[in-house]
C-alpha cells in the first residue's frame, strides 16, 4: 500500500462502491443513505427530512465513509442461528471488536446464565418478564441505567423516566466517557454546555482553532467545512500531539477540485505535550495580554467599535460582561514563560505566531475534541479555551465563538432530555407537574460512581440502552470486575461488541436485538452538536426479530410501574413517540416546536444555544472567569488512546487505520527516535505497561507524525492500560496522558485470534427471508 498523503480522495469513493457491494448493490445503499433519517454516526449531523447525505447548511452530496460504514453494518445478515450454540463465552472473548461486529445482526432476545458457557435463545416474552421480575425484587439505588448516544431524544427520555419512577437517579449517558468534561467547562464559563455556533458560523469564520481532533478521521464532513474556511481566505490551526494526515491535507470526495488535487486544511499544525494544552492555551492568553498592552502605548491603539480593528483584548466587554477579569489578567502577568513552554511543549515563537494569527483574526472559533477532554485537567482546559475566546469577545457575538466536537450522532440530545444523573430545576419541576408524579431527590451517580458501586457490590441491575459500557470503560480488568458483580445486566443492542462477551453479569446477561434508527416503526428525532434537531422518518425493518427501543421501554414500564389506571403515566400512549414528544415540548425548555415535528416536517434549531450577544445564560448574566494552575510535565512516555480511521467510538468497521498507514490494530506508534532510544525495533514486538495493566505482543510501528516522548494505541482495546482516574470537576477519565513503560516482548507472541464465520451481508430482501424461518 503506497503511503497516504491526504485524507479521502479516490480511496474514499471506491471505499464506497466495496461498501456498496456489501450492501447488496449500490442502489440499495443509495435508497438507503438518501432514506429521510439523520446519519446513524457522528454529532455533526446529516440528513434527516433533507435526505440523507445533506448537511444543515442544505449542502448535498456530504459524502462520508463513516455513515456509510454505520450503514452497511446494519444491514448485514442476521447472526445465523447456530451462533450462540457455536461459541462459547471464552470463544466469544477471543474475538476481536470488528470480529463481533461482523458476526450479524442480532434478530432475537438471549440470555447467558450463571454457570453457562454460551448465550441461548429465549422469547421476548420471557426476556422481558426476566427484567421486570429482577428490577422489582431489586431496591431501586442498587440499579443503574446507561445510554449510548445513538438512540432517540424519545427513547432517551421515556427510560430516564421510567428509571426515575422506578426510583433511582443513576441515569446517565456516554458522554461521561467522553464530553462531559466540555459541558461542565462550558457551563461554569458562560452558562450553557453546548455549543455556541452554527455550521454556517464556521463555515464562514475567519479563523478556526481546532484542538485535540482528528476530524478527516472522525468526523468527516466537518473536513468540507474547513476547507470552505480556506477558500474565503480564512485560517486553521490544528493543535494535536499527532500531526494528522487528513487534517494536513484532505480531498474532499464531493468537490472535484479538491478530489483531484487535495486541499490544504491546516496552514499551521502545532505539536503540544500530550495534555500540554492548558499551558499552550494560558501562554496564548499571555501573549495576547502582552500585545494589547504594547497596542494600548501606540499613539492610535486599537480601539472598541472603531473602523479599525478591534482591541487585541477586549477589556471593556471584559468588566462589563464577565466576572473575573481583574484576576485572570494578575494571572497572565505573574505566569513565567519558561513555565509556559515547558509545560505546554510549544516554543514561545510558536505560541507567538499562533496568537498573532488570532489576533488579526474577526470572527474566530476554537473547536475541540477529546485530545481535550480525556484529561485529568479536561474541564479547566474547556475553561481556558472559553476564556481565551471571551479575551477577544469571540463570543457573544455572531459568527465567531465555542463548538465542543461531540460522539455520537444523538449524544447532545439525550443531555438535552434529561438522560444525566441531576435534572435540571425546570426539567425536574415540569416532569413532576405533567405527569402529577413525584420524582425521586436521591443522588444519581455517573458513569464511573456506578461502576465503582457495582464494583463495591452494590449494584444488582444494569440496563444499557446501546453502547459498549464495558468496551468504553477506562482500567478494563476493574470494569470486568464491577460489572461481574452485577446480577443481572440487561443491553439492548444491534450487533454484538466486547461489552456482551466481558460485561457480564453475575447471575444473568440478557441481550434484547433492536431495530436500527432507519428502520423504526414510527418518526424519531435527534439533535446534532450544532444544537438542530432532526426529525427521522424510520422505515422498513430489515430484519424479522429486532423491535422498537420505545416499545421495548414501554412494554418494561407497564410490567414494572403498572397500566392505565394504575400508573400515572399512560405507557401504552407513551409507546408512540408522538406522545412523548407531546411531553418533550411541554417538559424541555427550547423544544417546543418539537410537538408538532411530525405533522410540519420543520426542523429547527434550539433557540438560545448559539450565543450571539453579550449576554450569557449564567445567574447574573455575566461569563465567569476562572485561573488555573499549570500541570506539571509527567515523566516518561505517555500514552494516548486514539480511534482508527477505520472505527467510531468502540465499533471497529475495518482493522485498517488509513490515514496513518496503519493495517492493523495491536500496535504501539512511536516516533523513530523513541524506537531507537528505547532499543526497539520498528515491526518488532514489545510489551507495554501502566500503573494497571500490561499488554504484550504489541507490534512497535515507527510513526514519524507523533511528537517525541508519547505513544498512541487504539481504543478501546488500550483501555486495558488506562487507570480510571477521573477529571476531578467533570468526572472524565484520563484516556490520555497516561504513563507507560515500553520494552521489547522478546517472548510475546500476538495473541492468536479465532476467525469466526463472519456473516456475509445480503441484500435487505435476503437478510429478511434469512431470519424469517
Ligand atoms: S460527518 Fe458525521 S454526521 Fe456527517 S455523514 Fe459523516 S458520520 Fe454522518
Amino acid at each position: 500500500m503506497g503511503r497516504v498523503n491526504t485524507g479521502g480522495g479516490w480511496r474514499a469513493v471506491l471505499y464506497t462502491f466495496k461498501k456498496a457491494r456489501q450492501a447488496g448493490g449500490l442502489w440499495a445503499l443509495w435508497k438507503a443513505m438518501r432514506s429521510k433519517n439523520a446519519c446513524k454516526t457522528c454529532a455533526v449531523g446529516m440528513g434527516g427530512q433533507s435526505g440523507g447525505m445533506v448537511n444543515e447548511a442544505g449542502h448535498f452530496p456530504e459524502v462520508c465513509k463513516k455513515s456509510f460504514q454505520a450503514m452497511v453494518a446494519d444491514m448485514q445478515g442476521a447472526v445465523k442461528p447456530t451462533f450462540f450454540e457455536t461459541y462459547s463465552l471464552p470463544q466469544l472473548r477471543m474475538f476481536t471488536p470488528y470480529q463481533l461486529e461482523h458476526s450479524g445482526r442480532l434478530v432475537q432476545p438471549v440470555v447467558l446464565e450463571k454457570g453457562s458457557q454460551h448465550y441461548r435463545p429465549i422469547e421476548w416474552a420471557d426476556a422481558m418478564a426476566r427484567i421486570a421480575k429482577k428490577l422489582r425484587a431489586t431496591q431501586p439505588d442498587q440499579t443503574f441505567f446507561y445510554f449510548s448516544g445513538r438512540s432517540s431524544n424519545e427513547a432517551g427520555f421515556l427510560l430516564q423516566l421510567v428509571a426515575r419512577l422506578y426510583g433511582t437517579n443513576h441515569v446517565n449517558n456516554c458522554s461521561f466517557y467522553c464530553h462531559q468534561a466540555s459541558g461542565v467547562g462550558l457551563t461554569s464559563v458562560i452558562g450553557s454546555g453546548a455549543g455556541t455556533v452554527t455550521l454556517d458560523d464556521m463555515e464562514h469564520a475567519d479563523m478556526v482553532f481546532l484542538l485535540g481532533g482528528n476530524p478527516a478521521s472522525n468526523h468527516p464532513r466537518l473536513m468540507r467545512t474547513l476547507m470552505m474556511v480556506r477558500r474565503r481566505g480564512g485560517k486553521v490551526v490544528s493543535i494535536n500531539p499527532i500531526t494528522e494526515t487528513g487534517t494536513v491535507n484532505f480531498s474532499v470526495p464531493s468537490d472535484p477540485w479538491a478530489l483531484f488535487f487535495g486541499a490544504e486544511i491546516a496552514g499551521t499544525n502545532v505539536q503540544p505535550h500530550v495534555g500540554g494544552d492548558l499551558a499552550l492555551v494560558y501562554g496564548m492568553m499571555k501573549r495576547l495580554f502582552e500585545l494589547h498592552r504594547a497596542d494600548l502605548l501606540k499613539p492610535s491603539p486599537r480601539q472598541s467599535g472603531s473602523l479599525q480593528a478591534d482591541p487585541i483584548v477586549d477589556e471593556e466587554f471584559l468588566l462589563q460582561h464577565a466576572d473575573g477579569w481583574p484576576a485572570l489578567a494578575a494571572r497572565l502577568e505573574s505566569l513565567g514563560w519558561d513555565e509556559i513552554v515547558e509545560k505546554s511543549g510549544v516554543s514561545k515563537s510558536q505560541i507567538d505566531d499562533i496568537t498573532a494569527q488570532y489576533a488579526d483574526s474577526k470572527r474566530a472559533i476554537f473547536a475541540w475534541t477529546m485530545g481535550v477532554t480525556h484529561q485529568l485537567h479536561g474541564a479547566a482546559t474547556v475553561q481556558a479555551i472559553a476564556q481565551l475566546a471571551l479575551m477577544r469577545r469571540m463570543v457573544g457575538k455572531p459568527g465567531a465563538g465555542l463548538q465542543p466536537i461531540r460522539g455520537h450522532s444523538n449524544i447532545q440530545g439525550m443531555g438535552t432530555v434529561g438522560v444525566t444523573p441531576t435534572l435540571k430545576k425546570a426539567i425536574f419541576e415540569r416532569l413532576e407537574s405533567h405527569f402529577g408524579v413525584k420524582l425521586p431527590t436521591t443522588k444519581g451517580y455517573d458513569t464511573l460512581e456506578c461502576l465503582d458501586a457495582a464494583d463495591e457490590g452494590k449494584m444488582r441491575f444494569a440496563l444499557c440502552l446501546g453502547g459498549n459500557l464495558y468496551g468504553a470503560s477506562p482500567e478494563a480488568a476493574y470494569a470486568k470486575r464491577a460489572m461481574e458483580k452485577i446480577d443481572t445486566v440487561v443491553y439492548m443492542s444491534t450487533s454484538l461488541n466486547t461489552g456482551h462477551a466481558w460485561g457480564t453479569g453475575a447471575e444473568e446477561t440478557i441481550i434484547l436485538p433492536v431495530l436500527a434508527r432507519d428502520e423504526e416503526p414510527e418518526p424519531s428525532t435527534q439533535e446534532s452538536m450544532f444544537s438542530y434537531i432532526r426529525l427521522s422518518d424510520g422505515g422498513k425493518p430489515r430484519h424479522v426479530g429486532p423491535r422498537s427501543e420505545v416499545e421495548i421501554i414501554a412494554d418494561l414500564a407497564i410490567r414494572l410501574l403498572g397500566d392505565n389506571g394504575t400508573s400515572p403515566v399512560n405507557w401504552r400512549e407513551m409507546s408512540h413517540t408522538s406522545t412523548i414528544r407531546q411531553a418533550i415540548a411541554k417538559i424541555v425548555p427550547g423544544l417546543e416546536e418539537i410537538a408538532s415535528i411530525d405533522r410540519t416536517k420543520k426542523e429547527f434549531s434550539i433557540p438560545g444555544r448559539a450565543i450571539d450577544k453579550p449576554s450569557f445564560p449564567t445567574a447574573d448574566g455575566k461569563a465567569h472567569l476562572f485561573t488555573h494552575d499549570l500541570p506539571a510535565v509527567p515523566e516518561g512516555m505517555q500514552l494516548m488512546t486514539i480511534r482508527s480511521e477505520g472505527q467510531f467510538n468502540t465499533v471497529v468497521y475495518e482493522e485498517e487505520d488509513l490515514y496513518r498507514n496503519q493495517t492493523r490494530r495491536d500496535i504501539v506508534l512511536m516516533h523513530p527516535d523513541d524506537i531507537r532510544r528505547l532499543g526497539l525495533t520498528a515491526g518488532g514486538k514489545c510489551r507495554i505497561a501502566s500503573s494497571v495493566g500490561e499488554m504484550r505482543g504489541q507490534i512497535v510501528s515507527a510513526f514519524d507524525q507523533i511528537r517525541p516522548g508519547n505513544v498512541a494505541m487504539y481504543y478501546p482495546e488500550s483501555n486495558v492500560l488506562v487507570p480510571k482516574a477521573a477529571d476531578p470537576l467533570s468526572r472524565t477519565p484520563a484516556y490520555k496522558r497516561i504513563a507507560v513503560t515500553v520494552a521489547a516482548d522478546t517472548n510475546g507472541l500476538p495473541i492468536a485470534m479465532p476467525v469466526p464465520e463472519v456473516v456475509g451481508a445480503g441484500t435487505p430482501r435476503d437478510s429478511m427471508n434469512a431470519c424469517a424461518g
